[in-house]
């Protein structure tokens, strides 16, 4: 008989978790309260696939640079909650994964989990005819300041860059080669990494064509506007889930819920360590996209990601630790990304189209998401906690978590943040 899965959550992680067990056979129910899928944190994220950035945050430089911005001193971080309980309990763990050791085991998962989940992004644009959706041209790192150039093409030499992944350090010239928009604009450019294995492509329209593919070729059921308010239970098994609109029955359940994730498992005894790290975006029409780079890139020394597609150009900027509910949008926030903007682009761009959003990276202390078997039941999953890198990771994970749940053989293992509750992936 068909394996009916329930998941939860409609972002990127749960749909392309939905569409790996869809064609794996199973019965796929989509639930979400949002009104339509991806309209989360996978909402208006940079859109790159940033596998030569797939780093975990916690490492022993990020000590001095929390420090600094509990001191307001790092521009990038801002810590605004600093008295939130949630946060000091998530961040005693973060501070744990500060040693080298850790940090390098946790970067280990995350690349492994990035670079099979880009080219099962290319595989699932080719299966669903989305092909287009993503541009596969690589990706670029770039370095206003000389010294934090040097230190870190110094890094890549001594071992830190991946011989499989090829990344080539660009002087200025090169970089202007490599890209010729760069040539317009104006900062001055130390150097860079260009990292071949990027991706670009927008994150809600990828998210939101593929779960309109999988509704019409695999039949999966999807649920919008539908809050999951708790678990129907039978002794080790969850039997269904209740929501707000009734009860659904389901051979077993999957937690895709990002940032939600511990207000829902709470009540079944386990919440797990995802705290929200809130990000800003802008987005701006193109009006001469001879001066936008087309290559994907990450500002080093400013600490922005800017990407172009669909016409607009999107920048996005900032890790500020504002406790659960805080969605507003500052304009202390705004201007950061307005000044970049204007400064780099001038009229390349029409400043009066701006529209900006905010997001909340479902974050691990760690890094490596939450991939597992929820212990104390038989048939409770999750694939959630994926930070700064759901978009990056988003196919890969939902793999591993589909060959789990249907008992197929792992192509990856020991990949997932580890927690006291999880049979860790
Ligand atoms: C500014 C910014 C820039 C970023 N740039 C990049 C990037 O360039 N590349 C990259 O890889 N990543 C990037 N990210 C990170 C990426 O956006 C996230 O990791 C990813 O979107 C997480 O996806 P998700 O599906 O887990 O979460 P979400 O998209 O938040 O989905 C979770 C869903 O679960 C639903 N849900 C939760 N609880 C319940 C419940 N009880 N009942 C019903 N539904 C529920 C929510 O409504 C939500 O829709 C960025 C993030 C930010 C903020």
């Amino acid at each position: 008989m068909q394996q009916r899965v329930v998941i939860i959550g409609a972002g990127v992680v749960g749909v392309l978790s939905a569409y790996a067990l869809a064609t794996r056979g199973a019965k796929v129910t989509l639930i979400d309260s949002q009104p339509g899928p991806a309209e989360g944190c996978s909402r208006a994220n940079a859109g790159i696939l940033a596998v030569g950035h797939a780093s975990a945050w916690a490492s022993p430089s990020a000590i001095g640079s929390i420090t600094r911005a509990l001191l307001r001193r790092e521009p990038g971080i801002r810590v605004t909650r600093p008295t939130d309980p949630a946060l000091w309990a998530w961040g005693a763990q973060f501070l744990r994964n500060c040693t080298a050791s850790a940090h390098a085991t946790n970067t280990s998962k995350l690349q492994r989990l990035s670079r099979m989940s880009r080219n099962l992004t290319q595989k699932i644009e080719a299966d669903l005819g989305l092909t287009g959706s993503l541009r596969h041209e690589g990706g670029l790192y770039l370095f206003q300041n000389l010294a934090q150039f040097r230190a870190h093409a110094a890094t890549l030499a001594q071992g830190g860059a991946r011989a499989d992944d090829q990344m080539e350090v660009l002087d200025s010239d090169a970089l202007i080669q490599r890209d010729p928009a760069l040539a317009t604009m104006p900062e001055h450019l130390a150097g860079g990494i260009y990292s071949p294995v990027d991706s670009v492509g927008n994150c809600h329209s990828f998210t939101k064509a593929v779960s309109e593919v999988i509704a019409r070729k695999f039949d999966v059921a999807l649920h919008f506007g539908t809050h999951v308010t708790g678990f129907e239970t039978d002794g080790r098994t969850i039997t269904g889930v209740k929501t707000d609109h009734g009860a659904r029955a389901a051979d077993a359940v999957l937690l895709a819920t990002g940032t939600g994730t511990a207000a829902l498992t709470r009540q079944l005894g386990f919440a797990p360590a995802i705290y929200p790290v809130k990000g800003y975006s802008g987005s701006w029409t193109i009006r001469d996209p001879d001066r936008i780079p087309r290559l994907p890139y990450v500002d080093e020394t400013e600490l922005l990601a800017v990407a172009c597609y669909g016409g607009q150009l999107r920048v996005t900027a900032m890790a500020e630790f504002a406790g659960q509910s805080d969605l507003s949008l500052p304009d202390t926030r705004l201007d950061v990304l307005r000044a970049y903007v204007a400064r780099q682009f001038g009229d390349a761009v029409d400043a009066h189209s701006a529209s900006f959003w905010t997001g909340q990276r479902p974050s691990t202390p760690a890094g490596p998401p939450f991939l597992g078997r929820v212990r104390r039941w038989d048939n409770l999953w999750i694939n959630a906690g994926h930070g700064q890198l759901g978009w990056t990771m988003a196919a890969g994970c939902g793999d591993v978590i589909a060959r789990a749940m249907t008992a197929e053989t792992p192509t990856l293992r020991d990949v997932s943040s580890t927690a006291r509750w999880l049979d860790a992936l």
